[in-house]
């Protein structure tokens, strides 16, 4: 028999082990393009990249190594990390400088691929989730398991693994206009990190992995790690950028923002934590020992204990009462 720690210590190994095991039997290694060299001005960054080296060594073929020179963006990002889907942890809801990013060099020629040509089932916002509404942070498009996905914009692939909180087989890519993308509920996933991919390379094949209903893709265009709504400069019927250049700024993140019921609840709990501070009352016209404890959100009671007085008190305009 087993005893109960072993049994636990089992099922803890083969949870932290299956998103291993799932990567292992959905991807075949992929044969990396000519070695590229570790070469950077920054310390930092060479850090960074051995790490990510390191962390992908399991899955990948020996002998490649990363160049930091080609990480896109670097001057919008401070880090290059092939696990997180947002390792930069910054409030973008506190304001912060506008960025343009430009989508369309002066050519006019826009590298934008559309990642799945069917057409959308779910926008960006609100929706109906079992009894109540979630937050739908990107775009669903229908697919069949098995159909290609294409990457949207020129890139480097920074993650690509199995994401346990809900994505599934998962692609994210820094792309060299700021933004980076990021394709939800592979079947198999196709790329590596450090992979270089130009807009209409395939990153994955569609399927229904994580938390899925049905095959699908779920899309997402982030930046600095926080998801912004897409179609406010891309079409995703015609297929095209209907900006050439987009001005990203603290606005862009409204929906990240707390709603009035989430601070209601957070100031709630905050309070239930806190000492509350002594808070005293001068008695007005037409009060009550009922209309203060309303106004004070307190009770009769807790007015009468506090201020050693009862119900037969009166309460004349000018008297100073506790309230807190
Ligand atoms: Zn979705």
């Amino acid at each position: 028999m087993l005893s109960q720690l072993h049994k636990r210590l089992y099922i803890f190994i083969i949870w932290a082990a299956l998103p291993a095991w799932g990567f292992a039997q959905t991807t075949k290694p992929v044969v990396p393009p000519d070695s590229v060299i570790i070469d950077s001005l920054d310390d930092d960054e060479i850090e960074d990249a051995v790490d990510s080296v390191f962390h992908y060594e399991l899955v990948r073929p020996l002998g490649f190594r990363f160049d930091t020179l080609l990480i896109p963006s670097k001057n919008i990002y401070n880090t290059w990390d092939t696990n997180f889907i947002d390792p930069y942890r910054e409030n973008m809801v506190l304001t912060f400088d506008s960025i343009s990013l430009v989508l369309c060099d002066s050519s006019g020629g826009c590298s934008f691929v559309q990642p799945c040509t069917n057409a959308a089932t779910s926008g960006f916002g609100y929706r109906r989730w079992g009894w109540g509404y979630k937050f739908h942070y990107g775009i669903d498009f229908g697919l069949k398991t098995g159909d290609p996905v294409y990457a949207a914009f020129d890139g480097v692939v920074r993650v690509s693994q199995y994401n346990p909180g809900g994505y599934g087989y998962m692609v994210i890519i820094r792309h060299y206009n700021g933004f980076e993308t990021l394709y939800g509920h592979f079947s198999k996933l196709l790329v590596y990190p450090g992979q270089s991919v130009r807009a209409g390379d395939v990153v994955g094949l569609g399927g229904s992995t994580g938390h899925s209903t049905g095959s699908h893709l779920h899309f997402e265009i982030r930046y600095k790690g926080k998801p912004i709504d897409p179609t406010r400069f891309i079409d995703f019927n015609t297929h095209t950028v209907l900006k050439d250049t987009v001005t990203v700024s603290t606005k862009n993140f409204d929906h990240l923002r707390p709603t009035p019921q989430q601070i209601y609840w957070q100031n709630y709990y905050k309070n239930l934590h806190t000492k509350k501070k002594v808070l005293y009352y001068t008695v007005r016209r037409n009060d009550n020992i009922y209309s203060i404890a309303t106004k004070f959100h307190t009770t009769v009671k807790r007015l009468y204990q506090i201020n050693g007085i009862n119900r037969r008190t009166k309460l004349k305009k000018g008297r100073t009462i506790r309230v807190r």
